[in-house]
């Protein structure tokens, strides 16, 4: 392996970024890279209503990490509550902090648009984050500063208004572990409100159909990085 890297997907509630990116994140774990799911709360307030919102807190950790596991992944869930997520100095230090600590070099979250607020507010918290974590002005208990190289957003039902794809990554090696990975949350198997699990499995296979080949997830350049999108015409390719 030429270079290592560490690939960081993060999502704003526990099973997100496992959604979102799962199956790409296992083809890195298995090329040898290492790969980190941050959850930036549990996503405990879904919880069903036999179930408390704590205990429901402590299941999707759990589950988070099983799920990780099954990915070739760490998974880390910080403390910020559930539909109360901010783009304030604690989460972004709060978040600088692991990237300090980590040092990831590839991000992958959300995409911006998005019918849920949290969703919305995580790339830009995680914009907010690799500045901070990247600058040597900023003190953060004496951590190193870093850098991430690159950033990514990827594809949630919720976030879907303009989300068009950029790059689409053959999945299709990795996709049946991918789907035994989201099996170990509840709300994707058994959630009344969405078909988590089919509409995924039915996803990964539209996107597999246009990229020619059996399964495929995508990821999207962040905007103001949007300016190359390749580097060859038909005919002339590199
Ligand atoms: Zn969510």
């Amino acid at each position: 392996m030429n270079h290592k890297y560490h690939v960081m997907v993060i999502g704003a509630h526990c099973g997100d970024a496992e959604i979102q990116a799962g199956a790409i994140a296992l083809k890195y774990a298995k090329a040898g890279h290492e790969v980190t799911f941050l959850h930036l709360t549990a996503g405990e307030k879904g919880n069903p209503s036999h179930v408390t919102v704590e205990a429901y807190r402590k299941q999707k950790v759990k589950e988070s990490k099983e799920a990780a596991k099954i990915l070739g992944g760490k998974s880390i869930t910080l403390d910020f509550r559930d539909a109360e997520l901010k783009l304030d100095e604690e989460t972004v230090t709060a978040v600088s902090k692991i990237f300090r600590e980590l040092r990831p070099n590839v991000v992958i979250t959300h995409w911006e648009k998005s019918i849920h607020p949290d969703h919305a507010l995580c790339p830009k918290i995680v914009q907010s984050a690799w500045l901070k974590a990247a600058l040597t002005g900023f003190e953060i208990e004496g951590l190193a500063p870093h850098s991430i190289t690159r950033m990514f957003h990827s594809e949630n039902w919720e976030d879907m208004e303009d989300y068009v794809p950029d790059i689409f990554v053959d999945v299709s090696e990795e996709f049946e572990t991918y789907l035994r990975a989201l099996s170990q949350y509840d709300f994707i198997m058994n959630s009344s409100d969405f078909r988590y699990f089919d509409y995924y499995q039915a996803l990964g296979t539209v996107r597999g159909c246009i990229a020619r080949t059996t399964y495929a997830q995508t990821l999207k350049f962040p905007v103001g990085m949007n300016t190359r999108k390749g580097m060859s015409i038909p005919g002339f390719e590199l």
